[in-house]
Order: C-alpha cells, then structure tokens, then sequence
C-alpha cells in the first residue's frame, strides 16, 4: 500500500485490534507502520459476524462468516485536497496543510489559518507590511506582483471575505471570525496559486535550467545565461 503520510509504497504488514462491538456492529483497528516514514497509519473496520451453514466434503458445517460494512483511514487524518507541494517552505506548508485539515470541521478556523498564511507570505516572501491585510492585497495588487489571474483572485480573497464587514479578518488576520459562503475554500485555492507561482515553477525552471547546463557542460560550451 501507499503510505499515506509520506506517499512512499510499501509492503502491507498490518495488524488487527479488535476493539468492541454494538448494535451496529463489531469495530477493530488495523495498524500499519510505515518502513520509510516510521508512521503508523490505523483504518478504523466496522464488521459484522453471523453463522452461515456451508459444505465442507459432504457434510454441512457452520462456520463464522465476516461481513465488512465499512472501513475508514483515521490515522493520518487526510485533507480533501491535494497536499502542499514540498517546494513550499514550511512555514508557510505549515499553516496550510492545517487549514486544509481542519476544513470540514471548521471552516471559520481553516479561514483564520489560510489568511495568516497570505499575510505571512505577503510580509516574508514579497516584503510588503502595511497596517492592515487588506492594505497589504492592495500593495500587491498596484505592483503586479503575480500575473493578472492570480491577482484577481487575490483580491476575491477581500471581496469573498467581505472584509469591509469585517475589518477584524484584516487586522487580526489569524482571528477566528464568522466565514462566508465559499470563503474557507477559496482562500485554500488562492494559496495554491500563489505557492505554484512562488515556488513550484520556479523550481521546476531551476531544474530543467541545470540539466541543460550539465548536458552543456558535457559538451564543453558554457553555462546558458
Ligand atoms: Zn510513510
């Protein structure tokens, strides 16, 4: 199986816990550690047991059989999206990832931790300070720091988040404050362009740049400028 922490494939070693069982069913946990990670990663099965009369050689014997009804990941908790690409530095992955998680429970909290992470982003990766988030979307805007789809989708951020109600997003950008429709969402999905353009592609430029120059090297010409 796919290790589901750190998406590296290994060999299944898993073991079983039973842990109860209600009217609903019986419930254990399978465990399995990952070799590469050394995480351990649980499913969470809900079974059911019944007495089922089946021919063994000739003659009719009753024997348990097991019915699974569900099974579900518990450990690591995945967000329904996809992961932080590892280009990301990590404070900046960090907040995200965790906005991500807490999503489907919290969206007011998942809104708190994406906005933290634009004004992070916007104050250590681009140099912008201004009194307020709101102020610093617009300094990005009027320098055209992105192309001109990811600044208008920077800007639905303040649109979407309806900031002129209320300032407190803006000016506490980490507050946990009430969330519009869509607002947790489309943070996420405004982080996600902003970390491809920031630090994806340029990476992905970087290491396509340095397989030219090592051909080129090999060649005996020089570096491409
Ligand atoms: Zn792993």
């Amino acid at each position: 199986m796919k290790c589901p922490h750190c998406l590296i494939e290994f060999h299944d070693n898993v073991s079983q816990i039973q842990i109860g069982s209600d009217i609903e069913g019986r419930y254990e946990i399978k465990s399995r550690t990952c070799p590469s990670c050394k995480r351990l990663v649980f499913h969470l099965t809900q079974y059911n047991l019944s007495i089922k009369s089946v021919n063994d050689g000739g003659r009719f014997i009753n024997r348990e059989v097991r019915t699974d009804i569900n099974e579900r990941l518990i450990r690591p908790k995945i967000a329904n999206r996809p992961p932080c690409p590892p280009e990301v530095p990590t404070k900046f992955a960090a907040d995200y990832s965790e906005a991500c998680h807490v999503l489907d429970d919290s969206p007011k909290a998942s809104a708190a931790l994406s906005r933290r992470c634009l004004q992070n982003i916007i104050h250590d990766q681009l140099s912008i300070k201004k009194r307020d988030l709101n102020l610093e979307i617009q300094e990005v805007i009027a320098n055209k720091l992105f192309p001109s789809d990811i600044l208008d989708s920077i800007d639905a951020i303040r649109n979407i988040g309806n900031f002129a109600a209320h300032p407190i997003k803006s000016s506490s950008s980490g507050e946990i404050v009430d969330v519009e429709p869509n607002e947790a969402d489309w943070n996420l999905d405004v982080l996600e362009m902003m970390f491809d353009y920031l630090f994806v592609r340029p990476a992905l430029v970087q290491k396509k740049r340095d397989a030219l120059n090592a051909k080129l090297k090999d060649a005996g010409k020089p570096d491409m400028k």
